[in-house]
Order: structure tokens, then C-alpha cells, then sequence
């Protein structure tokens, strides 16, 4: 079989390559917690010590799978995508879907082991008794995903379905799927998620035109979706619009959907076809008839967007986190390549032109490293019960997502460069993430849905900008070991970047430019975000040097006919490559030179 000659030959390579194979070798066999010295860093600033402390050995067992059985996993995986069966033997309509062994086993570590589904909502997952904060859990999440992108949308979305569940439903419908859904046991968990999209709208969701009947205490759908991810789910969350309610959104009601019925029999709906993807091809998605089928009303009938939106926020923070995690990989796979591989009896890291394309990868991943980070602790100050964290993680999430899925493309492309040819066969795993990473730009929202809502609703209509700028407002005034100098810089930008925001989302004709608004926007505060956690004891002095590389690049006009003034850069770019770890002194030199 194709699986175990792929899984042999991985395994083989973590043997030291005999140098006169000239191939480089790949991250297979690290531990991706070890070596990534940013998360661990920043684990001690955004998640209390003692969570820390506690989660630690659990993040370095997910890391060591990570480089290891997980990857080999992920690689079968991706090779033998899910098959769906129309029928059983006797003729009768039993749809069901068929995965490769390597799948179920990933499931089993997600759902059964980590019990990434739960670790927001019950204590009893790795030791902990109370749900982990959300920090921790996207954690978990940017290490499985270095290894594994496909499983994540189930992962996330069975996450965000309990949210919903727990938020909106009666007390009778919470008793009848909890349980279910929050179960770490593989036979009887219920696995959730998320129906929206119709032939006639993704973005435009109120064009959506499956209906739903009354049927005594239950409701009868009746519809088409169109992009069904996580097909055979256990139970689905869906929009549809109750018989004479009104058209657009404010007519659509959320339900829940179970697959089977309380007798154990085919709920009445059918996935009628998978979708012959361009990535995610571990995970099936596909096309959903419904005829009939018992759904129960979640929540308001007349909230259903208002209640689903909140589902797809947890997803966009989730995407954000999937595009760190996968940006990560990009730029693990591109330094062991390139420190390793030879030309001109040189190792290619050594040449200039390369060192800056390593630094073009590195840059958007810290960014986005650090977005997460803020997004996360921002959701957990959140739940702890302040209201302005609540606003602003509405706009963070959104504004993540938008930038670091768009910044993962050219990241997958560009380390697929730095292997060289080798890059572009499947054997490798530059091709997969290649074609993983579009998918971000298209599910939750394309870019410019995303940008219209950071801009037109969050800053327009909630004035999210403000809390943006206060939070990195009080991180500059506490990073005061920075030069004064670099600080005022930071500021500068952001308020330009944050009046920016303001202008656009007030004047209507200035609508095209919400998508560079958003970037300005996102920029602004990584870069301030990278510079005070560069200025906190014990982190990594690179994130200092990132810190003025995306004020410098993304933040200031160049004038693309004069002459490079980059003698600090080169500085940094050395900095950064380095074996070793970069002082806060050593890196403060360069911020103002
Ligand atoms: C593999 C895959 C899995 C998916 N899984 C799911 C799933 O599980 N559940 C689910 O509900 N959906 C799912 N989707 C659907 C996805 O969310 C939608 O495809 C996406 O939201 C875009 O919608 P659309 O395809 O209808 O494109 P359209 O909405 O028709 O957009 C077409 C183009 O028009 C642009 N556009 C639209 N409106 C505006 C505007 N106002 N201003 C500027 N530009 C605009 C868009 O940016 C886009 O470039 C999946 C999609 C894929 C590819």
C-alpha cells in the first residue's frame, strides 16, 4: 500500500543523511515544542505560571508527536483522502464515509487523548480540573497543526459547536447533546459542525433559501448546502429560514442537526458527493441534501446569524492559529534545508539573497505568533467578565485571520523555494502545505468579507480601533527599556494606522481600500506587540529585531528606485539566523542604528 511505503520512508529519513546523499533533510523526528523557542517564550507571558507549569510536559508530548507519529500520520492521511459510500449492500440509501486508518488515528489522539473538542469546556482533560484558558488550548492547536491541517476544521468546529450549544440552547436540547458532544470516548462521542453555505451564498449568507417547517417539537429542514466540511459529523449547526419569516438575515433561524435519530436511525438528509479538493484532502467536505430531517431550534429564532456569528468567530481566531502553526512548519522546514544544503561549496544559508527571503518567511510568522497570543489572552480576559476584552477580541479575531491566512501563502511558497526542486514533490511536505494554505483565504469569509467586517463593523459601527489602540498604547508605556526613539516610531505608526481605520470606515467611497486599512491595522499592532514582548526579561531578544523589520517594511513608504539603506538589516538578518539565543543588549543596538 501506498500509506505504509510513505510512513517507511519518513521514518527512514530521521537516520542521519550521509552527507554524500546531498539531499537535506526535513524536520521529520523533531520535537516541534523544543524547538520553537518563540512559543515558549511567550507561554510565559501571556498564560499564568502555574497553567504553565502544569501544561508544559502535555505541550512537549504534542510536540514530540508532532515531528513524529502525527506527521506520519498526516502524510497517509493526505494520500488516501475519505471515500463516500451512497449505499449499503442491500440497495438502501445508508450514506457513510470511509477514512484511512491514519485518520481514525489521529482522531483518537485529538478527540480521545488531548480532548482538544473539550479543553475549553469541562475540567477532567490533562490534569486539569477546570477548562484550560484559551491560550493553552490554540496552543495545542498551532502544534497539531504543524503536523496535521485537515483534521483541525472538525477539531475546531466539534470546539465551537459546544460553545454554541452551551450559549444558546434549552436546558432539554443542553442534556440530550452535551453529554454526546463532550464525551473523549471514540464510541460514543459526537463529533459537531457548521452548515452555512448555499449554492446561492457563502459570503452573501442571506440569500440562503433552506427552509424550515414546524413538526410538533421538532423543525423539518428542507434545503441544499453546498460546502459541507466535516460531512458526516454527528451533529451539524445550520441556518435555515423558518416558513414566513422574512427574507435576508434577519429571517434565519439556528438549528441543530444530529445525523442519527433518537431510535438510532438516518436522520433524513443525504451527503450527496465530496468535493474533489485542492488541499484539506484528509478531511472530507461535501454537498448536503436535506429532506425533511429533524433539526431542533437553537436559541432566538430571530438571533440566528447574531448566535452563528459568534461560531464563526471562534473559527477565524482558530484559521489565524492554523496559519501560524502552518507558517511555523514553513520556516522549520526552510532553515533545516538551508542549513544544510550546498551549493557553490557553500551552504545556501550563507548567501545574502537567501538570508532575506529566510527573514521575509520568519517575519509573518512572529507577527502572526503574536496575534494569536493577543487574540487568546484577550478571549480570556473575555470570559473572565471584562466587556472591553470582549469587543475587542470580535475585531482581533477577524483581523488575524484575514492577514496572517493571506501571509501563509506566500510563507508556503517561499519555503517550498528554499528546498529547491525537492520542495515540489509530493513526497516532501512543502506541497501539502502549498495547497492547505489557500484554503484559509476562502472559509470563515474570503479576505475582503473579513476586511469589511474588521473596518465597516468593527471599527465603523463598534469603534474596536480604540481598544485596539489603548491595549497597545499601555504595552508601548510598559516597554520603557526600548529606545525612546524606536518607541515613538511604534506610536506614530499606530496612530496613523488606527486614523486610518477611522477614515475609511466613515467615508463610504473609500470602501476599496478597507483590505489595506486591515493590513495597516494588523501590522501596527504586531509590531508593537513584538517589540514589548522583546522588551520582557527572559524572551528572545529576535522578537526586538522583527519588531523594527515590520515597522521598516510594512509600516514606512520606500522609495523602490533609490538605493538600500540596510546596513542595520543585515545586522539583524544575522541576529536572527543565528545558532545562538540574541540578548535584549545585543538587539537594542540595532533598533535605532
Ligand atoms: C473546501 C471548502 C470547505 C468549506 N466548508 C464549509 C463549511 O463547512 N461550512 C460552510 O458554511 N461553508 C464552507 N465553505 C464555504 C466558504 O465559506 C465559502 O466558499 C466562502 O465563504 C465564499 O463564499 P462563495 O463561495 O459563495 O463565494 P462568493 O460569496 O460568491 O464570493 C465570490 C467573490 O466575491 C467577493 N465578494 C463577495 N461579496 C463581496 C463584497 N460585498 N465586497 C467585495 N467582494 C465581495 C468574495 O470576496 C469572492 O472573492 C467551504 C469552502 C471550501 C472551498
Amino acid at each position: 500500500m501506498q500509506g505504509s511505503r510513505t510512513d517507511l520512508h519518513r521514518t527512514a529519513t530521521i537516520h542521519p543523511l550521509d552527507p554524500a546523499d546531498h539531499v537535506a533533510p526535513d524536520c521529520t523526528g523533531l520535537n516541534f515544542f523544543d524547538i520553537d523557542r518563540s512559543v515558549r517564550d511567550l507561554l510565559k507571558l501571556y498564560l499564568p505560571r502555574e497553567d504553565e507549569q502544569k501544561l508544559e510536559p502535555h505541550f512537549r508530548r504534542l510536540g514530540e508527536l508532532a515531528g513524529g507519529k502525527l506527521d506520519r500520520l498526516a502524510r497517509i492521511a493526505d494520500k488516501h483522502p475519505p471515500v463516500l459510500n451512497a449505499r449499503d449492500p442491500f440497495g438502501r440509501d445508508e450514506d457513510w464515509i470511509d477514512y484511512h486508518p491514519a485518520y481514525r488515528d489521529m482522531e483518537a489522539i485529538a478527540f480521545g487523548d488531548f480532548q482538544f473538542h473539550a479543553m475549553s469546556h469541562r475540567g477532567g482533560v490533562l490534569g486539569m480540573d477546570r477548562p484550560l484558558p484559551a491560550v493553552a488550548k490554540y496552543t495545542f492547536q498551532y502544534l497539531f497543526v504543524q503536523a496535521e491541517f485537515g483534521l483541525m476544521c472538525p477539531i475546531s468546529v466539534s470546539d465551537t459547536s459546544i460553545h454554541l450549544i452551551r450559549k444558546f440552547a434549552s436546558d432539554e436540547l443542553k442534556q440530550y447533546l452535551l453529554p454526546k458532544m463532550l464525551s473523549n470516548d471514540m464510541t460514543t462521542l459526537w463529533k459537531g459542525t457548521q452548515f452555512m453555505t448555499e449554492r446561492a451564498g457563502g459570503s452573501d449568507v442571506g440569500a440562503i433559501e433552506t427552509v424550515a417547517r414546524r413538526d410538533g417539537d421538532v423543525w423539518r429542514l428542507t434545503g441544499d448546502k453546498w460546502f459541507c466540511s466535516h460531512a458526516d459529523a454527528d451533529v451539524a449547526l445550520m441556518l435555515a429560514r423558518p416558513e414566513g419569516a422574512p427574507a435576508g438575515t434577519k429571517g434565519l433561524a439556528l438549528f441543530a442537526l444530529p445525523r442519527r435519530l433518537k431510535d438510532g436511525s438516518r436522520n433524513s438528509y443525504r451527503i450527496v458527493r465530496l468535493k474533489d479538493k485542492l488541499g484539506t484532502k484528509s478531511m472530507a467536505s461535501g454537498e448536503i441534501r436535506l429532506e425533511g430531517a429533524v433539526a431542533y431550534l437553537v436559541g432566538d429564532p430571530q438571533r440566528g446569524l447574531k448566535q452563528m456569528m459568534e461560531q464563526v468567530n471562534l473559527s477565524r481566531l482558530s484559521h489565524g492559529v492554523r496559519a501560524a502553526a502552518m507558517m511555523r512548519r514553513c520556516v522549520n522546514e526552510a532553515l533545516v534545508s538551508a542549513r544544510a544544503r550546498t551549493a557553490f561549496g557553500q551552504r545556501v544559508i550563507t548567501y545574502p539573497l537567501l538570508r532575506r527571503q529566510l527573514m521575509k518567511l520568519i517575519a509573518p510568522t512572529e507577527q502572526a505568533l503574536s496575534m494569536v497570543m493577543l487574540a487568546a489572552r484577550t478571549m480570556d480576559e473575555a470570559t473572565a467578565g471584562s466587556a472591553e476584552a470582549r469587543d475587542l477580541v470580535r475585531v482581533l479575531a477577524p483581523l488575524l485571520k484575514y492577514r496572517a491566512c493571506r501571509d501563509n501563502i506566500p510563507v508556503a511558497t517561499g519555503s517550498m523555494e528554499v528546498r529547491g526542486g525537492n520542495g515540489y514533490i509530493e513526497e516532501w511536505v512543502h506541497a501539502r502545505l502549498v495547497r492547505d494554505a489557500h484554503i484559509g483565504v476562502l472559509w470563515e469569509g474570503t479576505s475582503n468579507i473579513n476586511a469589511l467586517d474588521i473596518i465597516s463593523r468593527g471599527v465603523g459601527k463598534s469603534g474596536a480601533h480604540k481598544a485596539i489602540a489603548a491595549a497597545m498604547k499601555r504595552r508601548l508605556d510598559a516597554a520603557s527599556n526600548l529606545p525612546a526613539d524606536f518607541r515613538n516610531r511604534l506610536g506614530l505608526a499606530l496612530d496613523r494606522s488606527i486614523a486610518l481605520a477611522e477614515r475609511v470606515a466613515a467615508e463610504r467611497q473609500s470602501e476599496a481600500a478597507v483590505r489595506s486599512a486591515a493590513s495597516a491595522l494588523y501590522h501596527a499592532t504586531s509590531a508593537v506587540l513584538l517589540a514589548w514582548e522583546g522588551s520582557q526579561p527572559g524572551v528572545d531578544g529576535r522578537r526586538l529585531l522583527l519588531s523594527r523589520f515590520v515597522l521598516e517594511h510594512r509600516l514606512t513608504g520606500k522609495d523602490p528606485l533609490s538605493p538600500p539603506d540596510d546596513a542595520w538589516e543585515r545586522g539583524a538578518i544575522d541576529l536572527v539566523l543565528a545558532d545562538a539565543p540574541v540578548s535584549f543588549a545585543q538587539a537594542k543596538r540595532l533598533l535605532t542604528a
